[in-house]
């Protein structure tokens, strides 16, 4: 019971800041928010001499003035340039409303062994180790500064294992993306600053949470670490790790870039070939409503029906469930959203059943399936899903 309260709990959140998917609007990296963390009252790690508050706002402001300096194309967003306390739920709403395209959130370490030392960078997903979810809970734990934190955050509590693996269920719309941009954070980090590559890593962060957009955490380096803390006070180390996350962000928002240049090349050309095919015949338009060919959803079982599909791929143009790219996949189905054919796989009564066939996704190569919920084939937001299956639990 306890653990569905906590489930709930954090479903609940999706309520407040709803979910849309990065997967259905490729685009062009034009807004990055830089989010320096902690601040104000809250000062992060504690070193012998300096605090994780500081080091993150000096390292995040010269990124930001790199990024202006160098890409003209590029607007710089911060959560903060002063040395404020901002809650985590409004480093994410500031990302949100401003449209980001990539967040990055800027943090050190602190370990109890002064010994541990290097620098690892965070996306959000499930904690394959003890101490990822030990990392995550303490930069988690910055809502303790919060006023009205378990109201804020529906009871969510930070010293909580179970929260953290509900994390990852929901929100792997944005991970390949994500992974990508850690992955050449590290490759920077390892190459060019000279930095102990301690890997690209998961874990359930409150603060990466909400945002809809890639988003990563970068861990720039241990303060509890003697001559680490040293170099990150310098002003040199600094520039070095500002200078690499930069390069990073150049090249991810190259990538991405050309990406999108070349999905609006086959979206330009499919318009162009299709208005010649309507001109010659116009009566073959097809209607935009789709619910009864093959691939698309049987009737429900039951009156408001509620339930979880594990979706997998998002595309302009309908393809066919026997498509060559669907091969060795079972249960294909789609629907038509907010413009888009959208496929999943699978359909399930409850969030363990879903999170089973998302796991059995993932082992086939499809690592950003995630799991979506229905009410009689209408795509509804899991948190009204797990609203109406607890209701219905407690009033049989
Ligand atoms: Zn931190």
């Amino acid at each position: 019971m306890k653990r569905q309260i906590i489930i709930f709990g954090i479903l609940s959140l999706l309520l407040v800041c709803p979910l849309t998917l990065n997967a259905d609007k490729h685009g062009f990296v034009r807004t990055v928010v830089i989010d320096p963390g902690h601040g104000g009252r809250d000062p992060g790690a504690v070193g012998r001499k300096v605090k994780e508050k500081d080091i993150v706002l000096e390292i995040s402001l010269k990124l930001g003035q790199y990024i202006e300096e160098y890409l003209d194309d590029v607007e710089v967003i911060y959560t903060r340039t002063t040395d404020e306390f901002v809650e985590l739920h409004r480093r994410a709403q500031i990302a949100n409303e401003n449209k980001a395209d990539l967040f990055i959130s800027m943090h050190c370490n602190a370990s109890p062994s002064s010994r541990a030392y290097g620098a690892e960078t965070f996306v959000m997903g499930l904690h394959r180790s003890k101490e990822n979810l030990e990392v995550a809970k303490k930069e988690n734990a910055s809502i303790l500064y919060e006023d009205d934190y378990l109201e804020t955050y529906d009871g969510y509590d930070p010293n909580s294992p179970e929260a953290n693996i509900i994390f990852s269920m929901f929100q792997n719309a944005y991970l390949n993306q994500s992974l990508s941009m850690a992955s050449l954070v590290q490759d920077q980090f390892r190459d060019r600053a000279g930095r102990n590559d301690r890997g690209v890593k998961q874990a359930g962060f409150l603060v990466l949470y909400n945002i809809t957009m890639p988003g990563i955490l970068v861990e720039a380096g241990f303060l509890s670490n003697p001559a680490e803390e040293k170099y990150l006070m310098t002003e040199s180390g600094q520039a070095y790790i500002a200078s690499a996350i930069f390069r990073a962000f150049r090249d991810y928002k190259n990538q991405q870039d050309a990406m999108a240049e070349r999905q609006l090349a086959v979206v330009n050309n499919y318009n162009t070939a299709s208005q010649e095919d309507s001109s010659q015949n116009p009566t073959t338009q097809q209607p935009t409503e789709i619910t009864k060919d093959e691939g698309g959803f049987e009737q429900p079982t039951s009156e408001n029906e509620i339930c979880f599909r594990v979706q997998f791929a998002t595309t302009s143009q309908k393809r066919s469930i026997d498509a060559p790219e669907f091969k060795g996949l079972e249960g294909i189905s789609y629907y038509f959203h907010e413009g888009l054919y959208k496929y999943t796989v699978g359909k399930a009564q409850t969030l363990e059943e879903a999170s089973v066939i998302q796991q059995g996704m993932h082992e086939k190569g499809f690592t950003d399936a995630f799991v979506v919920a229905f009410k009689n084939n209408e795509r509804i937001a899991p948190a009204k899903a797990m609203r109406i299956i607890n209701q219905r639990a407690s009033n049989p």
